[in-house]
């Protein structure tokens, strides 16, 4: 079944203006000048866009779809996602990661939530390893994991600067990166090693020390949570000015913001005053992950969930600040998809999958398509995950 946009404001992300696009489930076949495109007796599904934004789909680069949390004790281990968590928020390809705990959390459960996912229409990915040191993985190494099973695209969260990590040396960092690197040539992917931060001592110092002592490059680390303070966005500048590339953290809420968090948005706005580009700049939504909440004396009171959502909410709060719709969706679609090789994401252009959002004037998506099957029609599910209740 094909399916014909017409009339779309064409973001691809670049603003090319009105245009018309078809595709199917293979991908994008082709995109016209409103009108100019007849499919004949093909069957066809038409869509008139009637000027709305169509972009490509939100990429995440750090979801915990199988859940994550767990540091207040067991009852603190956050819920699985599920699919219409990312389907409503025009979130298509999301990268599932463990976190702190690898013990009542496994890599073959997260590999499964993955395949689940798939199953539903999302295209998913996952890092092997968690925030541990040695890396726990599936087949035994990373550059085995890599190559040998489709879904793994890099290692991670490796947790550096956080109390829950494993403190390791730059030494023992650079050979992960090492593994990483080789599995990634050898099986066609980034091979990325995708890095927690905390607000420990040092912060980005190890990344720098690998990078500045060894062969392997900066551009191997992508590290994340770099909007938890002002001292580590200030390094995450410098960092992404020689060449990095940061990710900031979309899921929060009034506690993290009280303490010495910076909101997504503002760490948004002050890199790119600070020169950073954009093509160095990427956003994730942390999703499932616990968000603790305090009371006014900083006793913690409860807990909240991270949300996939959050990544569609940062998109809309970017081009609510001024930023160019094509800059915000760079940060958040095109520019994970490159870090991460991800060649058919990111972009809507002939051959590339067919990860589309069609957006109302509020900029929330109102039509999504994953790889070229609707998903999402009029704000509502088309498709629900396997255990949604209606
Ligand atoms: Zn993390």
């Amino acid at each position: 079944m094909l399916t014909l946009i017409r009339n779309a404001n064409l973001f691809t992300p670049s603003a090319v203006g009105l245009q018309d696009v078809l595709f199917g489930t293979g991908g994008v076949i082709t995109i016209a000048e409103p009108g100019s495109l007849h499919v004949g007796s093909l069957p066809c599904h038409e869509v008139d866009a009637k000027g709305s934004a169509l972009v490509p789909g939100l990429v995440d680069p750090l979801v915990h779809i199988s859940g994550g949390g767990g540091e207040g004790g067991f009852h603190t281990r956050t819920p699985e996602m599920q699919l219409t968590e990312a389907t409503l928020a025009g979130v298509t390809t999301l990268v599932g990661a463990l976190g702190t705990d690898a013990v009542s959390r496994s890599l073959e459960d997260l590999l499964a939530k993955a395949r689940g996912l798939a199953n539903e229409g999302l295209t998913t990915y996952i890092y092997t390893g968690s925030y541990e040191y040695p890396v726990k993985t599936l087949t035994g190494d990373i550059t085995r994991d890599m190559m040998l099973i489709d879904k793994v695209i890099g290692v991670g969260e490796i947790a550096i600067a956080d109390h829950r990590g494993s403190q390791l040396s730059a030494a023992e960092l650079a050979r992960v990166a090492s593994q990483a690197r080789v599995g990634g040539m050898l099986s066609g992917k980034g091979g990325i090693v995708f890095v927690h931060v905390g607000d420990g001592k040092g912060g980005l110092d190890i990344l720098s020390e690998v990078a500045g002592t060894t062969d392997i490059p900066l551009s191997q680390f992508y590290p994340t949570h770099i909007n938890r303070s002002r001292a580590l966005l200030e390094q995450g500048v410098a960092f992404a000015l020689a060449g990095g590339v940061i990710d900031f953290t979309a899921s929060e809420n009034s506690a993290t913001l009280n303490s010495d968090e910076i909101s997504a948005i503002d760490a948004v706005k002050h890199a790119l005053a600070a020169g950073v580009a954009v093509s160095q700049i990427t956003l994730s939504s942390d999703g499932n992950a616990s968000l603790p909440v305090f009371d006014a004396d900083g006793r913690l009171t409860g807990l909240e969930v991270g949300r996939v959502g959050s990544l569609a909410k940062a998109f809309r709060d970017l081009i609510s600040e001024g930023i160019a719709v094509a800059d915000a969706l760079a940060m958040t679609s095109s520019n994970a998809a490159r870090i991460l090789g991800l060649d058919t994401k990111g972009a809507i252009a002939e051959g590339k999958d067919a990860d589309l959002v069609l957006l109302n004037d509020q900029f929330e998506p109102e039509f999504v398509w994953c790889l070229g099957k609707a998903m999402v029609a009029n704000g509502l599910p088309l498709v629900r995950g396997t255990f949604e209740i209606v």
